[in-house]
């Protein structure tokens, strides 16, 4: 198996309701989202997909969050509290849907800073 990762930013503010701390309270990140997909075969030129196409992807779906407030866009406007490990969830979810059968996601890594990251693998 091949596995290969891109990393991409964006900055937004959220609060986690129903925290009983300072994470309450109205705040920001500069948010990381490391994206590793994995696939058993590479194509014709040698690689298993290609850096540039995978950042394009990321930042298609996060373009809606960069300079936001999290809490005010879908799927986190509601009840859902958009949390590292909420937006990791979701972001897996999104860019599964936009990549070819032969690609899986294998893991959604997003940090509120280098210091502090949640990651989904299924
Ligand atoms: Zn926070």
């Amino acid at each position: 198996m091949y596995k290969i990762s891109a990393t991409v930013s964006f900055a937004a503010a959220h609060n986690l309701r129903g925290y009983e701390g300072a994470c309450e309270q109205l705040h920001g990140h500069n948010w990381l989202v490391k994206a590793t997909l994995a696939t058993e075969k590479l194509n014709t030129v040698g690689i298993a997909y290609d850096f540039k196409k995978l950042k394009q992807k990321l930042n298609d779906i996060i373009d809606r969050f960069d300079h936001q407030f999290l809490n005010q866009i879908p799927p986190f406007d509601q009840q859902l509290n958009p949390t590292s490990e909420n937006l990791a969830h979701y972001i897996f979810t999104e860019l599964a849907k936009k990549l070819p059968p032969h690609i899986q996601v294998f893991s959604i890594e997003v940090g509120e800073s280098h210091k502090y990251t949640a990651t989904y693998q299924p």
